[in-house]
């Protein structure tokens, strides 16, 4: 059977692959470490388990809207109100399988064949391919090291063509942590109000921030900035759920409205129990989202001073989300690789620490390791990486 094109350019998630990597080893009765997870290690509040269990008894088990069951869309709504400050009429927000297929689903109906999408690297494993699968094109631009990964209104200007239709934000970023300012978004902003360019703003980790740092949405800027970004946000990471597949899109009605007729004929719903749930999690405390943020604040400051002192590897501090991204090219030549990938499966095969090499995020000489899990295991997996690093150095 010969599969479609749209398909055959398809590359698999690299986190997804050495994490079943890790599980093959484990199932073989290996001690493996894994650190390539991206979610939280901590189970979903008590109140949101609750709620998902009442709709059930409660019978709320048949299809819902499309788009969202209209109670959630006002917690997001109030959610947003709250947080950012920013107001939305229900038709603005489209609740969807996980910010993940939020994402999808936007691609789909921005782009046309052709269509170029900025995606500043490092960055996260599915925006290429989605933007692909829409018959769009991805265009890097890189975020250098010295400028903390981050790219610059000057370098986005410069990679604007007639052909650009968006470009992607993901601030806290994964896989490198840090946080656009203010001062940055605004003028980032600029260059896309001035260029008509869509802002995709990823902020799934905004509640993940360390030392002290605030979010800030480039939809807050202005009144312009807002018609002109699509946020997409969800409870995965903030509230632990990524299994319950709750993400959602805000912004401009007419980009909403061609979502959720899309939605309408591919998915129908997300979850009517998980959609439940997630009302109970935006209306309930929110001590639970502050508690999971600081055990990550801990182990953060524990383990990246541990991992900059092994020889080779290099990294700046994470300022959110959950994860270390040190340079380790040096590392890996130390060990007698040419390359980061090739020195990440040989710590998986010898030291059982899986860790998911840079390539996966357009950053070939990196590797990221994710702080989702516990401090005993932290400490024993960079041990370990430091041990292997004595012996083969
Ligand atoms: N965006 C980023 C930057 C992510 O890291 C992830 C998950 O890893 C997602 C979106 C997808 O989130 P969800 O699990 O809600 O689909």
């Amino acid at each position: 059977m010969k599969l479609a094109k749209r398909v055959s350019t398809l590359t698999p998630s690299t986190t997804l692959e050495i994490t079943a990597k890790a599980k093959e080893l484990k199932d073989a009765g290996h001690d493996v470490i894994g650190l390539g997870a991206g979610e939280p290690d901590f189970n979903t509040p008590v109140h949101i388990m609750d709620a998902a269990k009442e709709a059930m008894d409660k019978g709320f088990t048949k299809y819902t809207p499309s788009g969202g069951l209209p109670a959630l869309k006002k917690e997001i709504i109030n959610k947003l109100e709250r947080d950012q400050e920013l107001t939305y009429k229900p038709s603005e927000v489209i609740v969807c399988i996980g910010a993940k297929h939020a994402l999808y689903t936007l691609f789909q109906v921005i782009l046309d064949e052709g269509d170029e999408v900025i995606i500043p690297t490092p960055y996260w494993v599915s925006y290429p391919e989605q933007v692909k699968l829409a018959e769009g094109v991805p265009v890097y631009v890189e975020g250098k090291e010295e400028n903390q990964f981050k790219i610059t209104a000057e370098q986005l200007k410069a990679t604007i063509t007639p052909k650009t239709k968006a470009v992607v934000l993901n601030s806290p970023s994964n896989p490198t942590g840090m946080v656009y300012t203010r001062e940055e978004l605004e003028e980032l902003g600029k260059v896309c109000l001035e260029h008509n360019i869509l802002i995709v703003s990823d902020e799934i980790y905004e509640k993940l921030l360390y030392d002290g740092n605030k979010h800030v949405s480039i939809a807050q800027l202005s009144p312009e900035l807002k018609e002109q970004t699509v946020i997409i946000n969800g409870v995965s990471k903030s509230h632990s759920m990524t299994g319950w597949r709750i993400g959602y899109a805000v912004g401009n009605q007419t980009i909403i409205s061609a979502m959720t007729n899309l939605a309408s004929h591919s998915t129908s719903n997300p979850t009517s129990i998980s959609q439940y749930a997630t009302i109970a999690a935006y209306q309930g405390t929110q001590d639970d989202v502050e508690v999971m943020r600081q055990a990550f604040e801990v182990r953060l400051n524990i383990i990246f001073e541990k991992l900059n002192q092994i020889p080779g590897f290099h990294c700046l501090k994470p300022q959110g989300a959950f994860y270390l991204f040190p340079k380790a090219i040096e590392a890996a030549k130390m060990a007698g690789f040419n390359d980061v990938d090739s020195f990440v499966k040989a710590l998986l095969e010898e030291e059982k620490v899986a860790l998911v090499p840079g390539s996966g995020f357009g950053a070939d000489d990196y590797v990221r390791l994710s702080y989702a899990t516990s401090l005993d295991l932290l400490e024993s997996a960079v041990e370990r990486i430091a041990n292997y690093m004595a012996k083969v150095a």
